[in-house]
């Protein structure tokens, strides 16, 4: 009786247009069909725009799949009403079977960025549904079970209105900030690995950029800088450390421009390392410091510049030197240090044509005072010889014991005049206060030989010699005097 048929009409033009054709056939009232009535609907625009809407549920439907976030549609009443495969995918949930429930429902729990639990419907979606607007950026953790690593996930959550500006829908975006988040934990815990070794560090430490910009310091830095006044806690970074040694004034200015030089070759690259002890005295306290410059990069983006506090290497080092440079039993200068400071003397003497006088002195007859008052009175008797030499010396003067009962004095500046005014000065003080031994005084004698420096004297063992030989003399007249011999007296110019 009646048929319907969708069809394509071709127009003279060539171009084509849909029409629904709908054919019913007229009877008489005997039955004996009579005539058709066709309906011709033109159907163009509407078959047109189903076809376009199927194209772009198509392409819609390809993007939500493919989509990098996750997306969640959720009705006013918190069901879910769509959720793409990521979505499944961070939610640990089988796509098919995340339609229809409620968030709660879905198995997983949520924690903000601190650990705590948070509720997707409390927190996320009455929030969107009161407020009516989009709420973006929040960082949670979606955990599944303990065996499932959590997935961090970066949620936004807009809130979409119908025509007549009901609440319709909200749609959750979630975007998977694992990997970003686990980098950023090895590279904070990169961050705390180092600045817990630079705080172990006994050492100052300062890590400067290109420009010599401090931008990080050490616990260690920040102690030394509380005992030098600045208030605890103080913050140096953003401090030009070039310009601070630039501004250094007074003595420690040729160490302060030694180190920016030392800084800046290190930053270019010239040095691949630098390194300098310097002192760092306040009126309390003598204080040494070894500075060291490295690179933390290839590239010299930073350098590091470290200070060792040095001082007791410094101070052991001092004493192992005043040990090793002096005599035990007297305090004065032993052999080998009297005659490195002899040899300067009779250096600098001979380069400025300045006099220098020598003087060797021996004690008499020294074994008997050891026969009389035993080794430890002889001793008495040597450290009281050293303490009246040492009070007669000026500051220029030296004085060593180079034997056993044996000294030498050294006089820079002086005449053989100046030298046997010396001798008889020293030999008065010692007859006029005689050592104390176990209560009874111990008088005792030196003999002297006195030479000083002339042209005959070509070095100071040449001088030292003299000085002996005179010595020798005084010995051999009689004890208890001083004899004087220079070199032109041993070899007198030709025809004297
Ligand atoms: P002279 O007047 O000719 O110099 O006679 P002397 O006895 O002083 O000379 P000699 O060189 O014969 O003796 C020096 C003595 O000094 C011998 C040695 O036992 C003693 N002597 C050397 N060193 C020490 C010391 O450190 N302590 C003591 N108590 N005696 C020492
Ligand atoms: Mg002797
Ligand atoms: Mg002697």
């Amino acid at each position: 009786a009646t048929y319907t048929l969708e069809k394509r009409y071709l127009r003279s033009d060539g171009s084509a247009r849909w029409a629904r054709l709908t054919v019913s056939l007229m009877r008489e009232a005997d039955g004996t069909p009579s005539h058709f009535i066709s309906v011709v609907e033109d159907i163009h625009d509407q078959r047109m725009a189903q076809a376009a809407l199927a194209d772009s549920e198509l392409r819609h439907r390809l993007l939500m799949h493919n989509l990098h976030a996750g997306l969640l549609i959720c009705a006013p009443d918190a069901r879910i009403t769509y959720g793409n495969p990521e979505v499944s995918r961070m939610l640990h949930a089988d796509p098919r079977a995340v339609i229809g429930k409620s968030v709660p429902e879905l198995g997983c729990t949520f924690r903000d960025e601190h650990g705590s639990p948070l509720s997707l419907e409390n927190d996320l979606l009455q929030r969107v549904r009161h407020s009516g607007r989009e709420l973006t950026d929040l960082v949670l953790s979606i955990h599944r079970s303990d065996d499932v690593p959590p997935v961090w996930a970066l949620v936004h959550a807009y809130p979409e209105f119908d025509t007549s500006r009901r609440f319709s829908r909200i749609v959750l975006m979630f975007i998977d900030i694992t990997d970003r988040k686990r980098l950023e934990a090895e590279l904070l815990a990169d961050r705390q690995m180092k600045a817990a070794a630079l705080d172990a560090m006994t050492s100052h430490v300062a890590v400067l950029d290109r420009q010599g910009v401090i931008v990080e310091t050490n616990a260690s830095w920040g102690r030394f800088a509380e005992r030098g006044g600045y208030g605890r806690g103080k913050s140096f970074n953003g401090v030009n450390y070039l310009d601070v040694l630039a501004h250094v004034t007074g003595p420690d200015e040729a160490y302060a421009k030694a180190a920016s030089d030392g800084i800046e070759a290190v930053m270019a690259g010239r040095s691949p390392l630098f390194q300098m002890d310097y002192p760092c005295h306040c009126p309390t306290e003598r204080q040494w410091f070894a500075m060291k410059v490295t690179p933390m990069d290839a590239q010299r983006e930073r350098v590091l510049v470290s200070h060792e506090n040095i001082t007791s290497i410094k101070l052991a080092e001092e004493a192992i030197r005043i040990l090793a440079n002096t005599d035990a039993l007297t305090g004065l200068a032993n052999r080998r240090h009297f005659l490195e400071i002899a040899e300067e003397e009779f250096a600098r003497a001979q380069r400025y044509n300045t006099p220098l006088a020598v003087l060797m002195a021996d004690l008499d007859f020294f074994k008997a005072i050891n026969d009389r008052y035993g080794h430890a009175g002889g001793d008495t008797v040597l450290r009281h010889f050293a303490i009246t030499l040492s009070s007669l010396l000026r500051d220029s003067d030296s004085a060593g014991r180079v034997g056993g009962e044996e000294f030498a004095v050294l006089l820079p500046h002086t005449s053989l005049d100046g030298a046997q005014a010396f001798a008889e000065r020293l030999m008065e003080c010692i007859a006029a206060t005689p050592p104390d031994i176990d209560g009874a005084l111990a008088p005792y004698t030196v003999s002297m030989g006195i030479s000083e420096i002339d042209a005959g004297s070509k070095d100071f063992s040449a001088l030292l010699r003299c000085a002996d030989d005179a010595l020798y003399r005084a010995k051999h007249n009689g004890r208890n005097r001083y004899e004087v011999l220079t070199a032109q007296d041993r070899s007198p110019p030709a025809g004297g």
